[in-house]
This record gives structure tokens, C-alpha cells and sequence, in this order.
């Protein structure tokens, strides 16, 4: 890339022809580089991800899989959507993949569908101690349509209580385990949960929607070898479009392709599977297995930067690429910190965290995560200045210009779309 910053494919056709919406993805660019992005969930995809997804793709209808589709026409995207299934499949060491779910929570979806029936018993992690929204809140689908055993976090070590775990399996009998979550900052013992699954003969789904792009990069360890089915998003820690994808064993590969299409979907974003091939490739690349190993040293550096001026970190510290915090000793709440960082340039996001006495629109913490900053070119050193920029921010409001002004310098030297992929 030269030093002009990458606005899509014909950007200038769009300006020319939709300067209202065109002006939009322009405030959105500036957005997204004029400030710190410390959520744990975004990244900057490259500009050859970008490319694929505004490509002509777009316009294919493809319902079915590589060379049993509903629609004439389809033998070129064939080709994409065959080249995304290999390279998941390299990538995570995998039996089977489909890379057709449009989202993490069409892929949850899809899982449960492949493996349960509405009112079966599924256990899954608490969406308050760190679970997803998917793994069995009462205010979506997955709570309201099966029989949802939450295990949560210890009090004393704020760490899944596999204990608990194994006791509510035991007793519960579920058909599914869920293990993998939204804002747990350790690493998830699939072995054990392995272990628990087999002594009840339940289904084990590990959802790696957060760490996909750790366990692709081979610096965390994976859950593919142990669980039956894998789901994940391909826009967080992994860099692609945003996307979901599932792998599973080669006994359940007929069922969960049912359970995508048709059960839950029509026809695929053809545009997005040929984006999610190309991330692939790129995760693939030696570089992207040193970009997940400083997302973590850089979540650590993070980490400590905060806890050394008085914001605990949840757990302790963090083995991933995200950290909670706990912002109860300085009696701000995760929603005046999250607007005091705005403020100043920051975006994060609120959090609730274990045992978090306030409701989930306030809450006790916030989430930090290093994906985006990473991408940016930052190291442990930057990490350690956006530590005291952020607790700066949340402690001293009335300094958010002086703070943004500093934010503004260091990203001046750390320009996502400017500098090398
Ligand atoms: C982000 C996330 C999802 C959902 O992904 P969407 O693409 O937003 O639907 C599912 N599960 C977990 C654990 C997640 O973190």
C-alpha cells in the first residue's frame, strides 16, 4: 500500500455518484483512525479482505453447497466457497467446515439446531460472569427455546468453576455443553470440559468467537481437538469480514450443513465466503502468528499498566487478547467510564463483571482488548502509555482534551490503512 488510505473498491464513483453516503464511510474512516479502538471484538481487516467483500460476488445467489446448488451459474463461487472450506479446514485443523453463517450468533443458531431439539437441557456459561447473549439469555432465542443450565465464575478466583461445571452436568444430564465466552480474560480448559461431556454423554460446542484468531495464530491452544463442534466469528481477533463459520467432526458434517441451510438460512453472502477465504489465507502466514502472539503480550502489557495505577484486572491479568475491569476502588461505573474515554479518544465498552452488583447499562467495569492496536503496529511500550491514558481519562475528566491530544500523537505514528499488512 502506497500513503493514500484504502475507501474500497471505486470509492471515487461513490463519491461522485452518492456523496451523502459516500461522506458517511469517509467520517466512519476518520472515526475509526482518529481514535484509540480498544474493543476486544473489532480489528481492521486488510484492504484484500475489503476487496473481496465489495466485489460482484455480492450479486450471486448460491443457495445450497459447492456443486449441489439450488441456482444455475454457480460453478465460479463454487470455487470461492471451496477455497474457504480447505483453507478453515488447514487453518484449524479441522474435519469439516462450513463457512456459510452470517454471523457468530448464525452459527450458535445453526449448532444448537444441528444437535438439539426445542426444550432439550444445554448448559452453557452465564451471560453476566462472561458468556454470550447466544449461550442461553432469556432475552434471545437460545433462552427462550431450550432448558439453559448456567455454570458461572468463582467468587475467591473469579475462574470457571469446573467443579460446579462437572456437579450441574451431573445432575442436569444435558444433551450440549457449551464452553467459550465474551469476557472471560483466561484461557478455557477444553480437556476438562472434554472429560465432563463424555462422563454424561453430552455434545460438547466450544464457541471461539473471541480466541479464533489466537488458536488460528497457534498461540493459545485449540478447542478443535476436543470438542465436536467449533463456532466462530471471523471479524474478531482473526481479521476477517464479519462473518461466522463452524467446524465439526466428519460424523456431524451432513447435520450441521442442514442445520446452515436450509434450516436457518438462504442463500450465502458468496461476497463474504470469498473474504473469509482470503483471511484464511492471510491467518495462514507466519506474520499473522507473531501478530497473535503480541496481541497477547500487548493485552499484558495493557494489563499491568492499569492494574499498576489502581484498576484491578478480573482474574488478576489476562492470557488472551482481552482484559476486564474491575472499577469498583475508584467508584466510577463501566457506563461514566466508557463516556469519559470517549471523551478523551478512547472507545471501549462497559462491562458487567462477576458478581457485578450493578445492572448491566451501568455496571462495575470495562472490557480492553488489543486486536485493533496490534493491527496498528503497536508494542508493550505504546500498551503501557494507553494503560495511564486510559485510567487518565477515567479518573481526571476534565483533562479529556489534554488526553485525546496525547491519544491523537501516539496514533499519528500507528495508522491503520496506511501502514503495512
Ligand atoms: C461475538 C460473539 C458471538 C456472536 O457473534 P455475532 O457475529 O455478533 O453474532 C457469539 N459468541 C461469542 C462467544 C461471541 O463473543
Amino acid at each position: 500500500m502506497g500513503e493514500e488510505p484504502y475507501y474500497g473498491p471505486d470509492f471515487g464513483l461513490l463519491r461522485k455518484q452518492d456523496p451523502e453516503l459516500a461522506q458517511v464511510l469517509l467520517d466512519e474512516l476518520d472515526r475509526q483512525r482518529g481514535g484509540l479502538q480498544l474493543v476486544a471484538s473489532e480489528n481492521f481487516t486488510s484492504p484484500a479482505v475489503l476487496a473481496a467483500m465489495g466485489s460482484t460476488l455480492t450479486n450471486k445467489y448460491a443457495e445450497g453447497y459447492p456443486g449441489r446448488r439450488y441456482y444455475g451459474g454457480c460453478e465460479v463461487v463454487d470455487r470461492a466457497e471451496r477455497l474457504a472450506v480447505q483453507r478453515a479446514r488447514k487453518l484449524f485443523g479441522a474435519e469439516h467446515a462450513n463457512v456459510q453463517p452470517h454471523s457468530g450468533a448464525s452459527a450458535n443458531l445453526a449448532a444448537y439446531a444441528a444437535l438439539l431439539q426445542p426444550g432439550d437441557t444445554m448448559l452453557a456459561m452465564a451471560l453476566p460472569h462472561g458468556g454470550h447473549l447466544t449461550h442461553g439469555s432469556k432475552v434471545n432465542f437460545s433462552g427462550r427455546w431450550f432448558n439453559v443450565v448456567s455454570y458461572g465464575v468463582r467468587r475467591d478466583t473469579e475462574l470457571i468453576d469446573y467443579d460446579e461445571v462437572r456437579d450441574l452436568a451431573l445432575r442436569h444430564q444435558p444433551k450440549l455443553i457449551v464452553c467459550g465466552a465474551t469476557a472471560y480474560p483466561r484461557l478455557i480448559d477444553f480437556t476438562v470440559f472434554r472429560g465432563i461431556a463424555d462422563e454424561v454423554g453430552a455434545w460438547l460446542l466450544a464457541d471461539v468467537a473471541h480466541t479464533s484468531g489466537l488458536m488460528a495464530g497457534g498461540v493459545i491452544p485449540s478447542a478443535v481437538p476436543h470438542a465436536d463442534v467449533v463456532t466462530f466469528t471471523t471479524h474478531k481477533a482473526l481479521r476477517g469480514p464479519r462473518g461466522g463459520a463452524i467446524l465439526c467432526t466428519e460424523e456431524l458434517a451432513a447435520k450441521i450443513d442442514r442445520a446452515v441451510y436450509p434450516f436457518i438460512q438462504g442463500g450465502p453472502m458468496m461476497h463474504v465466503v470469498a473474504a473469509k477465504a482470503v483471511a484464511f489465507a492471510e491467518a495462514m502466514r507466519p506474520e499473522f502468528a507473531d501478530y497473535a502472539r503480541r496481541v497477547i503480550v500487548n493485552a499484558q502489557a495493557l494489563t499491568e499498566a492499569l492494574a499498576g495505577e489502581g484498576m484491578r484486572a478480573v482474574s488478576g491479568g489476562t492470557d488472551t487478547h482481552l482484559a476486564l475491569i474491575d472499577l469498583r476502588d475508584l467508584d466510577v461505573s463501566g457506563a461514566e467510564a466508557e463516556r469519559r474515554c470517549a471523551a478523551a479518544g478512547i472507545t471501549l465498552n462497559r462491562n458487567v463483571i462477576p458478581y457485578d452488583p450493578e445492572p448491566a447499562a451501568i455496571t462495575s467495569g470495562i472490557r480492553v482488548g488489543t486486536p485493533c492496536v496490534t493491527t496498528q503496529g503497536m508494542g508493550p511500550q505504546e500498551l503501557k502509555e494507553v494503560g495511564t491514558l486510559v485510567t487518565r481519562a477515567v479518573r481526571q475528566p476534565g483533562r479529556a482534551r489534554e488526553i485525546g491530544a496525547r491519544v491523537s500523537a501516539l496514533l499519528a505514528i500507528h495508522q491503520p490503512y496506511l501502514s503495512e499488512y
